[in-house]
């Protein structure tokens, strides 16, 4: 029997009707609408994307995004300091750094726009001290990816307490975070990555099997516990021919041969055929990875107002 689709886009338009009156309260209170600063560095198609569609999703919050897109060849110096007058700006609840950053960088400089964030403006939840505060269960905000799979399992009706939980992925913008709220929540949690020997049997253990690998089709039938639940937090391009009718339905597929590329998960749709529930790609998780920032923008406004 086919898995039961975890319709996240639809959780994600429920999450944000409910944001609505409490944005109107806000704004009641501050006379100003919360506000939201993004801040992108270079022209990569796919943070492109994701930015925009962020900001669409704060216009139709109520929520007031503003857009500051520095050149490619910015240095870290200019993006510290523009982080640093936003962290200073009393308009600004909640401030978001498109990652990633150019390579050129470095592999820490991501590290250090996470350090210099004001934790109360910190709407990813990736500053040091908002990554400490959910290791001890006591975020205010929670990074989005995550906190949006706990959504989608709370109102889809499935059982986290008890379960046993097999995380896929190790990141600390996922992986790591994710497996922090499901122990919060009482799963037993598995954390697995590139060097778990024998991955297949460790993943089939598992009642609920997040993946987030960033590698197409990965997760496959032998990682499955029968009737499992799987979430899908891939977000992959994949411009090969073959990979697309492997990977792709015949519609999307049709679609794939017209615009050259298409986005698979991580999960492989044979898996279907075993899981009890499963995120769609797209349509799952990425939803309500937006729904969430919103949600972390409104609360980082509440907060400050307070
Ligand atoms: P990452 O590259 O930082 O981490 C990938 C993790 O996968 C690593 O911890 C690594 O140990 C593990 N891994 C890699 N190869 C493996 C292998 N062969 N076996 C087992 N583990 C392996 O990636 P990330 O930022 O965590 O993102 C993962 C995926 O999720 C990407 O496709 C990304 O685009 C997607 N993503 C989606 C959303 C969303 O809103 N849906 C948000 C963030 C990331």
């Amino acid at each position: 029997m086919a898995a039961r689709v975890l319709d996240g886009a639809a959780i994600a338009t429920e999450i944000r009707a409910e944001l609505a009156p409490r944005v109107a309260e806000f704004e009641r209170r501050a006379g100003r609408q919360p506000g939201l600063s993004i801040v992108l560095v270079g022209d990569k198609a796919d943070s492109q994307i994701y930015v925009s569609s962020k900001l669409k999703s704060a216009a139709d919050e109520g929520i007031n995004a503003s857009l500051s897109h520095l050149a490619a060849d910015a240095s870290l110096d200019q993006i510290l300091a523009l982080v640093d007058k936003l962290n200073r700006d009393p308009t600004t609840d909640g401030i978001l750094v498109q990652s990633p950053l150019p390579d050129r960088l470095g592999p820490a400089a991501m590290q250090q726009v996470f350090d210099l964030i004001d934790p109360s403006k910190d709407v990813d939840g990736f500053t040091p001290v908002n990554v400490g505060r959910l290791s001890q269960n006591r975020a205010d905000l929670v990074p989005c990816t995550p906190a949006g799979i706990v959504e989608l399992l709370k109102r889809t009706g499935i059982a986290i307490a008890g379960k046993h939980a097999v995380v896929i992925g190790r990141s600390d913008i996922v992986g790591k975070p994710v497996s922090m709220l499901l122990l919060h929540r009482n799963a037993t949690v598995t954390i697995c990555h590139s060097r778990t020997a024998d991955l297949p049997a460790v993943a089939a253990t598992g009642d609920i099997l997040v993946a987030a690998v960033g590698r197409p089709g990965f997760v496959r039938k032998p990682f499955l516990k029968p009737g499992a639940t799987v979430i899908d937090v891939g977000i992959n391009r994949v411009t090969d021919e073959a990979a697309a009718k492997e990977l792709l339905g015949a519609k999307r597929f049709e679609s794939f041969l017209k615009r050259g590329s298409a986005v698979v998960g991580d999960v492989h749709p044979e898996v279907s055929e075993v899981a009890g529930a499963i995120t769609p790609v797209p349509g799952g998780v990425g939803p309500l990875t937006v729904a969430m920032l919103m949600s972390n923008t409104l609360r980082a406004a509440e907060l400050r107002v307070k």
